[in-house]
């Protein structure tokens, strides 16, 4: 039985060691070079005597990154990606939470990392793989090695503005990238373009897929995903045929019309994460894509990447959503109420996940661990962790999970308890939308839409009566250019609402 995510990465090598697993404009790794380089990594840190601790990996978005990462692994230790351009407190609130000893950094952020307050080791990447690889000491650390032993933290946002490190173990990513590579039928022809950041871990489907199938993933450069038509151009000139994406990347092709232009020609797979997908543009891919197929993949950071998913396989009507589907295998969904009963059929609860994709909780942080991961109220008896999403779902009568909404998006309004997405569904729904996200401003009980599309408020007010009753009208409607979205490619609310708080001073 498998116990370590390197097995991939060897296995693969068996078999294609010179077939590219990683590029991007700059660089090629194969499987062969890659696996060379991470061990050289490995010794460099196991000669550092640096065992089973967090090890900083502070370099740009590159193959040789992720040679750094499984470079980390094979020193028997797991990594705590950084991004490029993460702001310097932000790093600095990271270090600090994981007291790293060690940091791996490229020509590209050694100036960054002198600035910063790091008492431990730093290596460039450059030297750290000239070390010669130690087989004695890397087959030791492996022979010790559990799959319940840490591979990665990644930092998320906290709602307190302390980023949380999630922990996530060898176990949680074979059993995820298992299933996931059996529900999507991944396998070694498949040429993947990654989109999200390293430091999430959505990029995990493109990265483990390809070194368990050996298959190939190329690094899309950032600035394409502002300019749709030179990013198809992209696709196609790598003959992608698998792209597992946000959403808003997605949407950001459709709803500038780009398939007028040009169409991705070796395109099979679209699988699509992290949001709800607005029917509109999700049918125009549909449409124009229809031998594509496209699958809607949920799950949260905390279960290791993705929980459920579903096979959109048709068009669907405008006021309809797209389920989140059902679980993968060795995965249990339980939604719960807010006394912690399970939901009776058609109720509205929680998606609490159950399984070993459960991640090992908040690094360092016990407290807020122990408030998302929580004893199973459905088997009192003996230790049973469930992980609390925070979601909001509902079953649909063919058992498959539709997403309502975040639990803290549910507001009172004038005695009424309202669901943002219930609203942002039927805007989405109305003709000249193209996006829009609704935020609930306390400060004067509003509930403020934020919209892009060429329809004018009036029309919508108009068609928006036709849907909702009173109390949930939006109270203000803003027309927007583009909708502004987090670092993961997510609407950002916190963005919107203090723009709006803004404007209402500059109003006074
Ligand atoms: P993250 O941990 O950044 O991946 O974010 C996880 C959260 O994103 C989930 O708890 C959901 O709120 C949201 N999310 C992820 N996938 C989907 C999806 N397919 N549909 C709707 N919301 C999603």
């Amino acid at each position: 039985m498998q116990t370590n995510i390197l097995e991939y990465l060897e296995n693969t090598v068996k078999r294609v060691p010179e077939k590219t697993a990683f590029a991007d404009e700059n660089q090629q790794l194969s499987f062969e070079g890659l696996e060379d380089t991470a061990k050289r990594i490995g010794t460099a840190i196991a000669s550092e005597r640096i065992y089973k601790k967090p090890v900083i990996v502070f370099m740009k978005k590159s193959p040789a990154l992720l040679a750094a990462f499984f470079g980390v692994v094979y020193g028997g230790c797991f990594y705590v990606p950084i991004d490029e351009e993460m702001p310097e407190s932000r790093i600095g609130l990271i270090i600090q939470s994981t007291k790293a000893e060690y940091l791996i950094c490229d020509n590209t952020t050694i100036e960054k990392v002198q600035n910063l307050n790091f008492s431990g080791i730093i290596v460039l990447y450059e030297k750290c793989i000239e070390h010669n690889i130690d087989d004695v000491k890397l087959d030791k650390i492996r022979k010790d090695s559990l799959d319940i032993d840490p591979v990665y933290v990644f930092y998320t946002s906290g709602s307190t503005g302390v980023p949380k490190g999630v922990t996530g173990c060898h176990r949680g990513i074979i059993d995820y990238i298992e299933h996931l590579s059996e529900a999507l039928q991944f396998d070694e022809d498949c040429v993947f373009a990654n989109q999200t950041p390293m430091y999430w871990d959505a990029s995990m489907k493109e990265i483990y897929a390809t070194l368990k199938h050996g298959a190939t993933t190329y690094i899309v450069p950032k600035n394409l995903f502002m300019l749709p038509v030179k990013l198809i151009e992209y696709l196609n000139r790598y003959r992608i045929n698998t792209i597992c994406w946000v959403v808003s990347a997605l949407t950001m092709i459709s709803a500038y019309k780009t398939f007028d232009i040009i169409k991705p020609k070796y395109l099979r797979l679209v699988a699509f994460c992290g949001e709800v997908f607005p029917v509109k543009q999700f049918n125009i891919w549909k449409r124009e894509l229809p031998k594509v197929e496209f699958y809607n993949l949920y799950g949260p950071t905390e279960t290791t990447g993705v929980s459920t998913f579903y096979h959109a396989d048709r068009i669907f009507a405008d006021d309809e959503i797209i389920p989140i589907g059902k679980a993968f295998p060795n995965t249990q969904i339980i939604l719960l109420n807010e006394d912690m009963r399970e939901v009776r059929e058609n109720e509205t609860g929680e998606i609490c996940i159950r399984g070993s994709c459960v991640t090992m909780g908040y690094y360092g942080d016990f407290e807020k661990t122990n408030i998302a991961f929580v004893q199973n109220p459905t088997s009192p008896e003996y230790r049973d962790i469930i992980y609390r999403t925070g979601d909001i779902a509902r079953k649909d009568k063919d058992g498959n999970l539709i997403f309502i909404d975040r639990k803290d998006n549910q507001i009172k309004h004038m005695g009424h308890r309202i669901e943002l997405g219930e609203i942002e569904a039927d805007v989405l729904a109305v003709d000249g939308v193209n996006i829009c996200c609704c935020i609930y401003v306390k400060e004067n009980n509003k509930i403020v839409l934020f919209y892009t599309g060429d329809i004018e408020k009036g029309k919508l007010t108009k068609e928006l009566k036709k849907k909702l009753p009173r109390y949930m009208l939006p109270n203000a409607m803003i027309k927007m250019d583009t909708i502004p979205v987090t670092q993961n490619g997510k609407r950002d609310r916190r963005k919107l609402y203090s723009s709006y708080m803004m404007n209402m001073e500059n109003t006074i």
